[in-house]
């Protein structure tokens, strides 16, 4: 393991271009469920995947009641409620600081949590949206979720929201199973993955498509290195990764940064 760590932090230190995609599983140690995971929420309640599956087009199909639905659950007590009050853990805090050291370009979360922008990581690419913003579903232009009073709209009879810059339909930010992808996250991770020489992927079963076939796209450049960090094999694991480094990102992310930490210091001293 801590060879791993180490060929990690190396790979890492002579990159040019590194990113880093998350999943779910980054968020397991502040407390947030993953969906697959061993403790995922569908893994104990299969009922709550087909659920999910509906929502989209529960959307497309009435976007008026789908957003009425909505604002009369008690979201306060749900799972999402909590999700805007939880905190990062040390796995979002490592990248956060490798960001910093100029080595981190770029981060491609499927995460909804906001919980990368709360540790101090500014280039995210959302690539499922966030709970804390709006989108309009035809010019993408998104909003703060507190700058639309939603439940006014509701009480005033104008539900769905419209985007005040076009009109379209807004719906949350956050993407609905079956629905595309945004057409400029979509775009924008294309062209970052098709960019990088080192792709750290940490906590994602990486079974959801399209954001699981960004690392075969790199996966074309023989030369780009693919470092997994997951608590599990994926299905990545034996075609796609050049390794595998097994356990939690919130123990494994900061001592591979550490470590970066060491050899630059070694670096330094040696000029
Ligand atoms: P997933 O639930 O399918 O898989 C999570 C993976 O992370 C599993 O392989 C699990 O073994 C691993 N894992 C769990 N805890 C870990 C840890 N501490 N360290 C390292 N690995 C760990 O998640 P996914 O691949 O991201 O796909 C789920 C979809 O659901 C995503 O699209 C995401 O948008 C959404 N989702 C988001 C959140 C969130 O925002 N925090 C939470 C649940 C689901
Ligand atoms: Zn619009």
């Amino acid at each position: 393991m801590r060879t791993l760590v180490e060929k990690a932090a190396k790979d890492l230190v002579t990159s040019k271009y590194a990113i880093a995609l998350t999943g779910a599983g980054i968020s397991t140690e502040s407390g947030i469920p993953d969906f697959r995971g061993p403790q995922g929420i569908w893994t104990r309640n299969p009922e709550a995947e087909r659920k999910a599956y509906q929502s989209y087009q529960k959307f497309i199909n009435d976007p008026k009641r789908y957003w009425e639905e909505r604002l009369s659950e008690d979201r306060d007590h749900g799972w999402w409620g909590e999700l805007e009050r939880t905190q990062p853990n040390s796995g979002h805090y490592a990248l956060a600081k490798l960001e910093k050291t100029g080595i981190l370009k770029r981060i491609l979360t499927q995460n909804v949590d906001g919980l990368h922008l709360k540790a101090g990581s500014r280039k995210i690419i959302e690539y499922h949206g966030s709970i804390f913003k709006l989108r309009c579903t035809s010019c993408v232009s998104r909003f703060k979720r507190e700058t639309i009073d939603l439940r006014q709209l509701k009480r005033e009879d104008k539900l769905p929201p419209r985007c005040p810059k076009c009109g379209g339909i807004i719906k949350g930010d956050g993407v609905s199973f079956g629905e595309p992808i945004p057409r400029d996250v979509y775009q924008q991770s294309i062209n970052e993955v098709e960019l990088c020489d080192v792709m750290l992927i940490c906590g994602t079963s990486a079974v959801v498509t399209p954001f699981a076939n960004l690392p075969r796209i790199s996966r074309r450049r023989e030369a780009t290195i693919i470092i997994e960090v997951n608590l599990e094999p994926t299905p990545l694991t034996n075609s796609i990764s050049d390794y595998l480094i097994q356990g939690k990102t919130g123990e494994l992310l900061p001592k591979i940064v550490e470590t970066i930490e060491t050899i630059r210091q070694e670096q330094e001293q040696l000029l």
